[in-house]
């Protein structure tokens, strides 16, 4: 399959791995969005986070919280974000499962996603329709 990161966990390709087990590497992002962004990546190749099986899941969300803890202790960061971008529309470029950890430093100047403002009335609208689909 051609999978830039199934070519990684086969070593086809090279990274700079900062953990290994059966079923999952962590490895630093080529392109860090902050010092220290590194992406866990499960083994087993799904698209991405409605492909993956339920294990496959449970590991990385394990794995996120020793992950970002680490990367805390080690390079001194104040916190991080969890980040999985699901499809091409929400900026998910390599089509294999993976989890970004972004440490994040006091005045590091990232910003968060503006918000809507919206009524009562249009969220319980909303709400009817994902009920619907879950
Ligand atoms: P996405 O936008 O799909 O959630 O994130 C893909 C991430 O993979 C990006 O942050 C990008 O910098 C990283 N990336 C893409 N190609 C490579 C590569 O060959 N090696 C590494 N280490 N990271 C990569
Ligand atoms: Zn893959």
């Amino acid at each position: 399959m051609d999978c830039i990161f199934c070519k990684i966990i086969s070593g086809e390709i090279p990274s700079t791995r900062v953990y290994e087990d059966d079923r999952a590497v962590a490895f630093m992002d080529i392109k860090p969005i902050t010092t220290g962004h590194l992406l866990i990546v499960p083994k087993k190749h799904s698209r991405d986070l409605i492909d993956a099986d339920d294990a496959t899941l449970a590991h990385l969300m394990s794995l996120a919280p020793r992950m970002g803890a680490a990367v805390m202790a080690a390079l001194d960061a104040d916190g991080f974000n969890m980040g999985v971008n699901t499809g091409a529309a929400a900026g998910q470029i390599v089509m294999h499962t993976h989890v970004h950890i972004i440490p994040r430093y006091s005045g590091d100047g990232l910003v968060h996603w503006g918000h809507q403002e919206v009524t009562r009335e249009q969220l319980a609208a909303t709400a009817e329709k994902i009920r619907g689909a879950i």
